[in-house]
């Protein structure tokens, strides 16, 4: 029998592993660590940080007491600065260009004084943005995660009425439904949503599915122009034999539910959990199952461990969790019987070119669950007409985030060549705001 059950760990317990992973600064820690920055002019932070925030003008204003305005420096590049300063992989960004890295080894706290500075804006809900003049014109944004958001606020400020659909009930997308639990603890995604929301113009049309309740081409003929910020909510399959055995779980999925529980300790967990994947998601599942109180949790990558996804911190958070990485290996089979019980592997030798080849050396790792994590694609059925160029599963997009079929604009996981950020889906809603407001008063000087 798999041994897959509740409250593995006492109510205590579950809350401290389920607590804020980084927790905020004070007021004097944050003027200590601002104190750190050198004010570099070409500040390499800013260069590396994907919406182009002015960090050392933010850090400054913190300096001399100006919380608000620097928390303006940072919302007006990233409307989404408060969940991006919790779940950006800094480390890989802003401040793993930071100077104070050749000098002390440990660069300025970036992502923390951007969180000291943002969330005040966020507890009390002052409005830092007006909206334009209303300029008559209609906008429809498909998907309501950070892509979608960040083109509905842009468009709203710009003084464009938006329309802005989501098939869940919920908006917020993987901020509400993916992002691990201890990043953005509470009900933080749906307190920035509402921030985001408050500036006006943007009508929220929740519960409508793109596919089948609405259309492409009906969107472009009621609009003045689209926005498509759809995500990638269908998971890749293995491929391997026992794949649909019971026990065998899509870990997105597992985390949507575990980000909606009430009570975490609730959920059950597997007593031997096996992860197959090597990037964030394979991660997250893996420390969050460790932390619901698994016994053995294991993710196997097929290819070297420099080759994962998942970055040196989040690699380090899994195994400081307890969690064992196997790089090299590939499942062959699902072993039952009637309920996964095990996973067997074979060891592979990844080279130069990226390929990997199998060796005939196997194992097997023992499972009450096996979870999926090698990869989303974009959900049957949503952009199915061929009307827009895709390669790979993905929209193909130019560098204003526009698609091939005229007055239609695309962003986030959905298009090829992001690198599936939160942070990078925030720039892309951004850019396509600012090109279709572009679009829209050129075309508005046109008819005169
Ligand atoms: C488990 C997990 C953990 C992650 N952790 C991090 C992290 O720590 N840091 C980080 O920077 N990034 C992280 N990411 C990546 C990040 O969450 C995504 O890059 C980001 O959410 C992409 O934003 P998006 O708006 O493109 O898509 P999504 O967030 O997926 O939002 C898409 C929205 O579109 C809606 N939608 C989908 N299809 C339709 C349709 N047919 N009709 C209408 N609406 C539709 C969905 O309901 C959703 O609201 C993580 C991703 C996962 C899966
Ligand atoms: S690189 Fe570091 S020290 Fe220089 S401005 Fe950016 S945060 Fe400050």
């Amino acid at each position: 029998m798999p041994d897959i059950r509740p409250n593995r760990l006492s109510r205590e317990e579950i809350a401290r592993n389920f607590s804020d992973l980084h927790p905020p600064l004070s007021h004097s820690e944050a003027l200590i660590e601002a104190d750190r920055c050198y004010f570099c002019f070409d500040a390499p932070c800013t260069t590396a940080c994907p919406t182009d925030i002015d960090i050392p003008l933010f850090i400054q204003k913190i300096r001399s007491g100006n919380v608000r305005g620097s928390a303006h420096t940072i919302l007006a590049e990233n409307i989404m600065g408060g969940m991006c300063a919790r779940v950006c992989p800094t480390e890989v960004l802003c401040e793993e260009a930071c100077v104070r890295n050749t000098h002390e080894e440990k660069p300025v706290e970036i992502g923390l004084l951007q969180r000291f500075a943002t969330d005040p804006i966020l507890d009390d809900g002052a409005q830092l943005f007006s909206r334009a003049e209303t300029s008559g014109h209609r906008v429809a944004v498909v998907g309501g995660g950070p892509a979608g958001l960040a083109c509905a606020h842009r468009l709203a400020m710009l003084g464009h009425d938006v329309a802005l659909f989501d098939r869940e009930e919920k908006l917020g997308g993987l901020n509400e439904y993916g992002i691990a639990a201890y990043k953005t603890v509470g009900d933080f995604a749906q307190r920035e949503i509402n921030y985001i929301l408050s500036i006006g113009g943007i009508q929220v049309n929740a519960g409508v599915t793109l596919g089948q309740d609405i259309t492409i081409t009906r969107l472009r003929d009621e609009y003045d122009a689209v926005f498509l910020g759809v995500g990638l909510s269908s998971v890749n399959w293995l491929g391997v034999e026992g794949e649909n055995l019971p026990g065998v779980e899509n870990a997105v999925e597992y985390i949507a539910e575990l980000r909606q529980a009430r009570d975490k300790g609730e959920l059950p967990v597997g007593r031997r959990v096996v992860v197959i994947g090597g990037g964030m998601t394979a991660v997250d599942v893996a420390v969050q199952s460790k932390r619901l109180g698994a016994e053995q949790v294991d993710i196997v990558y097929r290819r070297g461990i420099d080759q994962m996804g998942a970055s040196d911190y989040e690699k380090n958070l899994a195994k400081t969790n307890g969690v064992t990485i196997h790089p090299c290996a590939r499942p062959l089979k699902i072993l039952g019987p009637g309920h996964a019980s095990a996973v067997l592997f074979e060891r592979t030798a990844p080279d130069d070119s990226g390929s990997i080849a199998d060796t005939g050396e196997t194992f097997k790792l023992e499972a009450d669950v096996v979870f999926k994590a090698i990869g989303q694609q974009l959900r049957d059925g949503v952009l199915d007409d061929g009307s827009i160029k895709m390669k790979s599963g993905k929209v193909v997009v130019d560098e204003n985030q526009s698609t091939s079929l005229a007055g239609v604009w695309a962003g986030g996981d959905c298009v090829l060549g992001g690198d599936d950020l939160t942070v990078t889906a925030v720039q892309h809603g951004k850019v396509a705001g600012i090109a279709i407001d572009r679009y829209l008063r050129t075309r508005e000087n046109r008819n005169g």
